[in-house]
């Protein structure tokens, strides 16, 4: 469900329904220009009303795995930006939390369903058109943002452009210029300084200090479309701790969330957190997660509670 704001101004346009009228002639009418015009305003929208939806859905903490795609949509009350996934047939789309723009148009209101709401009206027709799209589009090696507009002809555009990659238009800090490794001395230097992060550290099994002086770290490019933990190890001590070059150590990372909802992907706390989350395994200190994404997810804020003073904001 994570989404990057944009400008829009770079929209690349995939037509899935040209209309007939535009097939005919080359040269597009007044009425078509003014569509066109009236498109591209709505798209805007879109975008804002996206970007705000998502905000306030993320900070109701949604359940990974109910979310997919966001669906934004402009009703008589403003707009309703929609939540979701389809289902594994591709019959309904099961819709997991809405968000309503409210009279302060920059607000919405966000409701969730649990169990999930089924639609097989305008969301499931519009996340079908997205998948076809995105299947048309092929392999990115950038996020893009998507939107679908409604035509007069029953029928609907989507809208996939380029999304701004903070990491990389900010700072290039991506897997091919900074490496995990370097980020050793960081957290061996928070280790062996005097603070509530390394007082719990020294509670677990062996020198914390010692062994992540030792650890080989290394960088690993994950495998098909779900995304892959941030970083991965065993609780043996000399077992190397693995991180993704497409997870939250790096600002352009495929998930946006923040770590423990609290450091910005690739911000030097997320990467802190990451690299001690994996050690904190090998102390015992935190539980087995393997694939449990909720437990990893505690494990992780376990980890900030002993360790955000220490790492700072
Ligand atoms: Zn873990």
């Amino acid at each position: 469900m994570l989404r990057l704001r944009f400008g829009c101004q770079f929209a690349i346009l995939v037509l899935l329904f040209a209309t007939p009228e535009a097939q005919a002639s080359s040269k597009p009418s007044e009425a078509e220009l003014a569509a066109i015009t009236a498109r591209g305003v709505l798209l805007a929208e879109y975008d804002t009303a996206a970007w705000q939806a998502t905000d306030t859905v993320q900070a109701a903490h949604p359940v990974e795995g109910r979310v997919g795609r966001y669906i934004a949509r402009k009703t008589d009350a403003g707009w309703v930006v929609a939540f979701g996934r389809l289902n594994e047939a591709g019959n309904k789309f099961l819709l997991a939390y809405e968000a309503v723009q409210t009279a302060n148009a920059a607000q919405f209101e966000v409701r969730s369903f649990d169990p999930v709401r089924e639609d097989t009206s305008w969301n499931l027709a519009a996340a079908k058109a997205i998948e076809t799209a995105m299947r048309d589009l092929g392999g990115t090696s950038r996020p893009y943002n998507i939107a679908v507009l409604p035509t007069d002809h029953e029928n609907m555009y989507v809208y996939l452009y380029p999304a701004q990659n903070q990491g990389q238009t900010q700072n290039q800090q991506t897997a091919e210029n900074v490496k995990p490794w370097d980020f050793r001395k960081n957290v061996v230097d928070l280790l062996r300084a005097k603070n509530g992060c390394s007082d719990w550290f020294n509670t677990g099994t062996g020198s914390a200090a010692d062994i992540m002086s030792n650890v080989r770290i290394t960088l690993f490019d994950p495998k098909g479309p779900i995304p892959d933990a941030d970083a991965r190890t065993s609780e043996d001590p000399h077992a190397p701790i693995d991180v993704n070059s497409k997870g939250r150590f790096y600002a352009n990372s495929d998930n946006q969330l923040r770590v423990g909802d609290k450091y910005k992907p690739g911000s030097t706390g997320a990467r802190e957190v990451i690299l001690l989350h994996e050690l904190a395994h090998k102390m015992q200190l935190i539980p087995h997660d393997g694939l449990d994404v909720r437990q990893s997810e505690k494990n992780t804020r376990t980890v900030i509670e002993h360790c955000a003073d220490a790492i700072g904001p």
